[in-house]
């Protein structure tokens, strides 16, 4: 319910509009005429991922693989979360993905 500003009497609808039957003043009807909007929508979860976990670089290197003997392998290296501690590095076996970590 709106009230005229000017005069404090009671605005009828009319169409799209809101008048006051005693001094004329008109304005938007804007009650009802727009659709409701979602307010309460849950907002957009995402997972953000830690920088730490992406593997910042992946390539071949030769080293031995203690389980298999292989002498090639591919390493990546993890950066930790302080810069006290070292880098992870990380070795898989291109023959029998065996995994390990050296602390450099
Ligand atoms: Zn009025
Ligand atoms: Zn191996």
């Amino acid at each position: 319910m709106k009230f005229c500003p000017k005069c404090d009497s009671r605005l009828a609808a009319a169409d799209s509009k809101l008048r006051c039957s005693k001094c004329g003043y008109e304005t938007a009807n804007d009650a009802g005429a727009k659709p409701k909007e979602k307010k309460d929508a849950a907002p957009s979860t995402f997972k953000v991922l830690d920088a730490s976990d992406v593997k910042s670089c992946q390539s071949t290197i030769k080293k031995d693989c203690e389980k298999c003997g292989n002498d090639e392998v591919v390493w990546w290296m993890l950066q930790t979360r302080s810069a006290d501690e070292p880098t992870t590095q990380f070795y898989r076996c291109t023959k029998c993905s065996y995994t390990w970590r050296d602390y450099s």
